[in-house]
């Protein structure tokens, strides 16, 4: 069945009619290289400068601390691998949380094994790190804290403006992966102190393949890719273009379309949050009641598989994802449930319904129609149930 009701936003978006008409030139008409200094190419770089502007203004950065990249992976890799290295001298400690994406996680074991040490913040049942953690962590080789804005999974938002100007009391770096906040949660890096920040096209309708590195210009750090003098030598390659044009465009409708597009969302969030709640017996929201994306809605249902409830939640048309590794290959329960302390049979029966602006309340309705079935029809064929309803 095809999909007819689009729930997982959090993993990609589609992109956005505007961002793509905006685009499309640049690969026919204005494919100079930018480099170049005849006609087409000045199109392309005044094209990207202008890109530049527009992602500096939606985060409160300067087009010069902007550094355009293939992703958020990448971007999570250039802060915590460019800031390791140029500042090795200075400390080898490093301190993030462990429901950090795994573009952060992964990049943290491979630093491990070249000899930094990291800490690895716990997070609440609701899925914040403590402060009062944070502060006993840092060591006098301190050199970054890692936190990221928003979690993909459960959607909790972290207090960035405290880890800030905790970080900048203590003169240490403050990185944040924001993939999952730009566009969707008001941010300014000088307001909030921070000094690196990720973000992704993909997660705000603009393609896959593109993001940007907000480095704060007091901030050094090496680059990962060696090449030509591009983005100020810190990121080589021939530039792409017409993504960066879509970046730009992306950022900066979300950005303007927040304030509306938060109360919509939030409200239908907490209409399809509430109505799972009501329906659905042996269920527990997974992450923050009230600090949580507008469009993220994260739930637990107690004796049944994820997996089941994504094949049936498929038939009826919709996309959804579930809270159990199970389906990139791993048997692992997902790592941010875990670390919020959920059991590993109840991590497995999450289930994570993440809306964005292609949805509408029909869709929620619709949801929260065929959901309590699946549920009920997954339920009587499980072993667990029926073991609990004897007990009961
Ligand atoms: C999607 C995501 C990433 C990775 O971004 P890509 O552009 O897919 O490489 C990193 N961090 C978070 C929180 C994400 O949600």
């Amino acid at each position: 069945m095809a999909t007819k009701i689009y729930m997982d936003n959090a993993a990609t978006t589609p992109v956005r009619p505007e961002v793509l008409e905006t685009m499309l030139p640049y690969f026919t008409e204005f494919y100079g290289n930018a480099s170049s200094i005849y006609s087409i190419a000045k199109e392309s770089k005044k094209a990207m400068e202008n890109a530049r502007n527009q992602v500096a203004e939606g985060i409160g950065a300067t087009a010069a601390e902007i550094y355009f990249t293939g992703g958020g992976s990448e971007s999570d890799n250039m802060a915590l691998r460019g800031i390791a290295e140029a500042y090795a001298t200075k400390g080898k400690h490093i301190i993030t949380t462990q429901i950090e994406h795994h573009a952060i996680l992964h990049t943290c074991e491979y630093l491990e094994k070249n000899g930094y040490r990291i800490t690895y913040l716990p997070v609440d049942a609701e899925g914040k790190i403590s402060m009062s953690d944070l502060e006993n962590a840092v060591c006098p080789d301190t050199i970054l804290i890692s936190v990221m804005f928003a979690n993909n999974e459960i959607g909790t938002i972290e207090p960035i403006k405290e880890i800030g100007a905790f970080a900048k009391e203590k003169g240490i770096i403050f990185h944040t992966d924001a993939v999952q906040a730009v566009g969707h949660v008001p941010i300014h890096v000088d307001e909030m102190n921070i000094d690196m920040l990720s973000m992704s096209g993909h997660k705000l309708g603009a393609p896959k393949g593109i993001g940007a590195l907000y480095i704060r210009k007091t901030v050094r750090s090496t680059p990962l890719i060696f090449g030509g003098s591009q983005e100020k030598k810190k990121r080589a390659g021939t530039e792409n273009i017409a993504s960066i044009v879509a970046l730009g465009k992306a950022v900066e409708m979300a950005v303007a379309e927040m304030d509306v597009e938060t109360k919509r969302l939030t409200t239908l969030r907490d209409k399809l949050i509430s109505g799972i709640m009501e329906q659905i017996p042996d269920c527990k929201l997974n992450g923050h009641p009230t600090d949580r994306l507008p469009g993220n809605c994260n739930i637990a249902f107690h004796y049944i598989e994820g997996e089941g409830m994504l094949l049936l939640l498929d038939a009826f048309g919709i996309a959804a994802s579930s809270g159990s590794a199970c389906t990139s290959g791993s048997l692992d329960p997902s790592h941010v449930l875990m670390a919020i302390g959920l059991k590993h049979d109840i991590a497995h029966g999450s289930l994570r319904l993440s809306l964005d602006r292609v949805n509408t309340e029909a869709d929620v309705d619709f949801v929260l129609e065929k959901l309590p079935q699946i549920v009920q029809r997954l339920r009587e064929m499980s072993p667990l149930y029926e073991e609990a309803m004897k007990n009961k």
